[in-house]
């Protein structure tokens, strides 16, 4: 596993530092994201370090469709069965503040389109 000492979402998957998990498996975990922008919003993070979508699609497609996988168990734990959104931001013009690929997963209440 590779990780990178001075990230936060690698000390979080490592558990250094403490998270709400939700759902973990052999390389992905499902925490509560700490400012919640929905009932429901968990971070769907692999253990192993990517920075963003670019690299982990780059460099393990099985790894991408496990981490789908595991957002939409997340979904499913947590009852949304009136729809949720998968978001992933990547870089600066989407917003993108951890440099650790991450899925949110939002449900819960009836979620606008598009975004702001
Ligand atoms: P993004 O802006 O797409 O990179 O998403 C990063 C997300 O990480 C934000 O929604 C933050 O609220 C969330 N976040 C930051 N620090 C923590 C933490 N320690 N535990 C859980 N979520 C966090």
């Amino acid at each position: 596993m590779s990780t990178e000492s001075d990230c936060l979402f690698c000390k979080i998957a490592s558990g250094v530092i403490p998270a709400d998990v939700v759902l973990e498996s052999d390389n992905a975990i499902a925490f509560r994201d700490i400012d919640p922008k929905a009932p429901t919003h968990a971070l769907v993070i692999p253990r192993t370090h990517y920075a963003d979508v670019d690299e982990l699609t780059a460099s393990d497609p099985i790894l991408t469709g496990e981490l789908l996988t595991l957002a939409a168990a997340v979904a499913k734990l947590e009852c949304l069965d009136h729809g949720y959104r998968i978001v992933t931001n990547t870089g600066e013009d989407a917003g993108q503040s951890v440099a650790h690929v991450h899925f949110h997963v939002l449900g819960g209440r009836s979620l606008s389109w598009p975004p702001g």
